[in-house]
């Protein structure tokens, strides 16, 4: 169940995102956060070879001046403001080749602190101006998308705190960092935060009446709204739904199928691209007193991040526990 207030925005999201997801793929970059009230706000640069750019705004610029706080050349990656110390996740799927995070959260100087990671399409992706010791990973490490790899910060060439993010290739025999705004030609799922779900529908959306004793079979349905596909069938980044309020919280209706006594399930399908629609069927197995109960639930990214809660519409199930004349109970 759902706040009533939210249903109808939930839906028209849902649709919306519904017709969008045909030109997405499912291995391309996310944004490299999790918040998705972040946006462009300094300007983006633009690709000197075209002249031709849409920016943060949705405005068209045609010629080759620079409109500052809009669109400019001579600067190599997408600046997104964020408070220092917000977490930073890796873009794409990859291995960290280089890092420094000796610099100070907002020590202003030539360098500053970044994390650099290599992707398997011949990529790479700077994550600028971290904080002191915002690495949250180390050189030679594997990291998935999504995955929580820095601290943001202020370090370096930085007025006002931000992340730098920046995408590099092989141009012509060397390393070159490119406009991720063009590269969107190429890079079909770009500006989505990693996790991000919105609400569909589910079998029962008013209360589940349970004969004690006894099991019932539950399905919720979720968009995926964000820029990961969900898997059923890998370890890190497997979708799956949990109990909240508290996270991790030991249910009183945990079924057989359960795979853990806070694990309600895992995503039904084997792949949810960004856009599609995941199914969650678990039951609910009540063997506390007649009585009425509430259990929430939020998904997670196993390993790597809990959704945003109140984004799932507070997803929570009403279950009312009655007597079940068959085991002979007293009249309570
Ligand atoms: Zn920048």
């Amino acid at each position: 169940m759902i706040g009533r207030m939210c249903i109808g925005l939930s839906f028209a999201l849902a649709v919306s995102l519904a017709s969008a997801s045909r030109a997405l793929a499912t291995d391309d970059y996310t944004l490299p956060f999790y918040d998705p009230s972040i946006s462009l706000s300094y300007g983006v640069d633009r690709d000197p070879r075209i002249c031709y750019q849409r920016d943060w705004a949705n405005v068209l610029w045609t010629d080759c001046n620079l409109h500052y706080g809009r669109v400019y050349d001579g600067h190599t990656g997408m600046d997104y403001p964020m408070a220092v110390l917000s977490p930073i996740a890796a873009s794409r799927d990859g291995t960290v080749i280089d890092l420094f995070e000796g610099f100070g959260t907002q020590q202003f100087g030539t360098n500053g602190n970044y994390v650099l990671v290599s992707h398997a399409d011949g990529r790479r992706t700077l994550y600028y101006h971290l904080g002191l010791n915002g690495a949250r990973v180390s050189v030679g490490q594997t990291v998935a998308a999504g995955q929580w790899i820095a601290d943001s910060g202020c370090s370096g060439q930085c007025y006002g705190a931000h992340l730098h993010f920046e995408m590099r290739a092989v141009i012509n025999g060397r390393w070159t960092s490119v406009d991720p705004i063009f590269e969107k030609r190429f890079t079909t799922n770009p500006g989505r935060v990693p996790f991000l779900a919105t609400y569909l529908r589910e079998s029962n959306s008013g209360t589940e009446v349970i004969k004690r004793y006894t099991t019932v079979t539950h399905w919720v349905e979720f968009v995926n709204a964000g820029g990961r596909t969900w898997r059923n069938n890998i370890g890190t980044g497997r979708v799956l739904l949990g109990t909240w309020n508290p996270p991790t919280r030991d249910s009183k209706f945990s079924a057989l199928d359960w795979p853990s006594s806070w694990v309600a399930t895992n995503v039904d399908q084997n792949a949810v691209p960004p856009g599609g629609v995941g199914r969650f069927t678990f039951g609910l197995h009540a063997e506390s007193p007649p009585g009425v109960y509430d259990e929430p639930f939020d998904l997670l990214a196993n390993s790597l991040r809990w959704f945003d809660w109140p984004r799932l519409g507070s997803f929570h199930v009403p279950i009312q526990v009655i007597l079940n004349s068959r085991f002979g109970e007293p009249q309570e």
